[in-house]
C-alpha cells in the first residue's frame, strides 16, 4: 500500500521552507511596527461560529467546510478562515469589556474543500490582521497600509489594490433589492447555483465565476450607488487618507468579497503573476460580526492573505528571498576519537548559537568533504588522530580558501566564526 497525503493538502519540505520562514518573519516584523499583537487560535470551532458568522449561503459555508461530528455528536468544523474565531475569542475572554479596541494578527492553516489548482488548495495558510473597536476610516487605512508595507518589505511592487464599499446593513438591503430587480429578468439564463442564490441572497450571485453568468454580473447595479450619507462619507474619507499616504488603489464597483459579514470598505490586493486565482489578499470592514456572535455592536476591519499565493509570487519575482542561512561549520572526522571530539565541540558551539554539523553515517573523509562543499558550508575543520592528541587543528574559511591554526576548543572556534559572521 502506497500512502499519499490527502488531496489538496501538501507537505512543505526543507528546500522550500526558507520562503515560509521569511514571509512569517516579515509578517511579524510589520505587525510589530503597526502594533498588532499575535493571537493563536484552535484549528477547530463549533460549526455555528462559521455558519452564522460567514453566512449559510456563502460558498465557504455551503460547499467548502470540513465538518464532522465528534464522539458526543457535536458538530465541529476545521476553520475555513480566522476572523470569526478571532471575534469568538475577543468575546470569550472579555476583551470587549477590558479593552474593546484591539489590533490582532495571526498566521496559520485554514481548510476549505475546494478544487485544488495553482494557488488553491484544501489546506492552505493565511496571515491576517483584525482591528476591532473603531469605525474611524483611519483604521481601514491602517489595515490597508499594513498590507502594502508587507508587500514593500517583501520587494513586491507590481500589485494593484481593488477597492469598493458595500455600505452598512441598511444599504445592503437596498442594494439587494436592486440586484433582485435587475437579475429577475436574467436569472433563467444563469446557472443553477445563481438561481438558488437569487432566492436566498442575490448579493452572492456576484461571487459566481461561471462564464455563462459573467455578462449579466458585469452589467449589475453597483453597490456604491446605494450608500447612505454616512457610508458615502466614510468611503470618501478612506479614499482621502489613502491618497494622502500615496497608497494606490482602483475602484472596482463589483467587488463584494465572498463572505457575508463584510460591510462598508472591501478590498483585494491583486497580482498578475497568479493567473486566475489572482487575489493575494482580501479584506474589509465587518461592523456587524461582533454583535452577530453575541457581543455588543462593535465595528471592525481586517484582511487575510494566502501564504501559498504570496510564496508563488515571491518565487517568481524575488528568488533570493527563499535562501536559508548557510551552515556555519562542518566538522569532518577520521576515526572514532575524531568523532567523539566533534560531538563535544558541536555541543559547545551549538549552545553559542553556531550552526554545526558532522558525519553520522561513518562515511569516508572524501565523501564528508564532498558533502561540505555541496551544501556550501562557511567553515570546515578536519578532526583526525593528530588533532585529537594535540587539541590543535586548522579551520578553513571555505569562501576565501584561507586556513588558520586554531586551538580546538568551542570558545576559540566560536570567536572565529562569530567574528566573521557578518563579513561573508
Ligand atoms: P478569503 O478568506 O476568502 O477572503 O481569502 C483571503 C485570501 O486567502 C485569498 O486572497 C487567498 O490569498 C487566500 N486563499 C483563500 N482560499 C484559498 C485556497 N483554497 N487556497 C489558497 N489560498 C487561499
Amino acid at each position: 500500500m502506497k500512502y499519499e497525503s490527502v488531496r489538496g493538502m501538501r507537505d512543505i519540505l526543507p528546500g522550500e521552507i526558507g520562503y515560509w520562514k521569511q514571509v512569517e518573519e516579515k509578517v511579524r516584523e510589520v505587525a510589530t511596527c503597526f502594533h498588532y499583537g499575535e493571537i493563536r487560535l484552535p484549528l477547530m470551532e463549533h460549526t455555528e461560529i462559521f455558519s452564522r458568522g460567514i453566512g449559510e449561503e456563502t460558498d465557504v459555508v455551503n460547499k467548502e467546510m470540513y465538518t464532522f461530528l465528534d464522539k458526543k455528536n457535536r458538530s465541529l468544523t476545521l476553520r475555513p478562515e480566522a476572523t470569526a474565531s478571532v471575534v469568538r475569542a475577543y468575546l470569550e475572554h472579555g476583551l470587549h469589556i477590558r479593552e474593546p479596541f484591539q489590533k490582532l494578527f495571526y498566521i496559520g492553516p485554514m481548510f476549505r474543500y475546494e478544487k485544488p489548482q495553482k494557488g488553491r488548495s484544501r489546506q492552505f495558510h493565511q496571515y491576517g490582521v483584525e482591528a476591532i473597536g473603531s469605525l474611524d476610516p483611519t483604521l481601514d487605512v491602517d489595515v490597508i497600509s499594513f498590507a502594502w508595507t508587507l508587500m514593500d518589505m517583501l520587494g513586491l511592487s507590481d500589485l494593484s489594490l481593488r477597492l469598493n464599499t458595500i455600505g452598512c446593513a441598511e444599504d445592503r438591503q437596498r442594494y439587494k433589492k436592486a440586484l433582485s430587480g435587475y437579475f429577475a429578468i436574467h436569472i433563467d439564463e444563469m446557472c443553477t447555483d445563481c438561481q438558488r442564490r437569487y432566492d436566498s441572497n442575490p448579493l452572492r450571485i456576484l461571487d459566481c465565476k461561471k462564464s455563462q453568468c459573467q455578462p449579466y454580473i458585469q452589467q449589475a447595479p453597483a453597490s456604491i450607488d446605494y450608500l447612505c450619507a454616512d457610508c458615502a462619507r466614510h468611503f470618501a474619507e478612506v479614499k482621502g487618507y489613502l491618497d494622502e499616504l500615496g497608497l494606490n488603489y482602483g475602484i472596482d464597483a463589483r467587488l463584494i468579497r465572498g463572505l457575508d459579514y463584510y460591510t462598508r470598505t472591501v478590498f483585494e490586493l491583486i497580482s498578475k503573476d497568479l493567473g486566475a486565482q489572482d487575489a493575494l489578499l482580501g479584506g474589509g470592514r465587518y461592523d456587524g460580526l461582533v454583535e452577530l456572535l453575541g457581543g455588543p455592536a462593535t465595528p471592525a476591519v481586517g484582511f487575510a492573505g494566502g501564504m501559498e499565493r504570496l510564496i508563488l509570487v515571491l518565487q517568481e519575482k524575488n528568488r533570493s528571498f527563499g535562501q536559508e542561512k548557510r551552515l556555519d561549520l562542518f566538522l569532518a572526522t577520521l576515526g572514532e576519537e575524531g568523532r567523539l571530539l566533534a560531538l563535544t565541540l558541536a555541543q559547545g558551539l551549538r549552545s553559542q548559537g553556531i550552526s554545526v554539523d558532522l558525519d553520522y553515517r561513518g562515511r569516508s573523509l572524501r565523501k564528508q568533504l564532498g558533502y561540505a562543499d555541496q551544501i556550501g558550508v562557511r567553515y570546515l575543520i578536519i578532526l583526525g588522530e593528530n588533532e585529537v592528541s594535540s587539541r590543535k587543528g586548522r579551520i578553513k574559511n571555505m569562501g576565501r580558501g584561507q586556513e588558520y591554526e586554531i586551538a580546538l576548543t568551542a570558545d576559540a572556534i566560536a570567536r572565529i566564526v562569530h567574528g566573521s559572521k557578518h563579513g561573508d
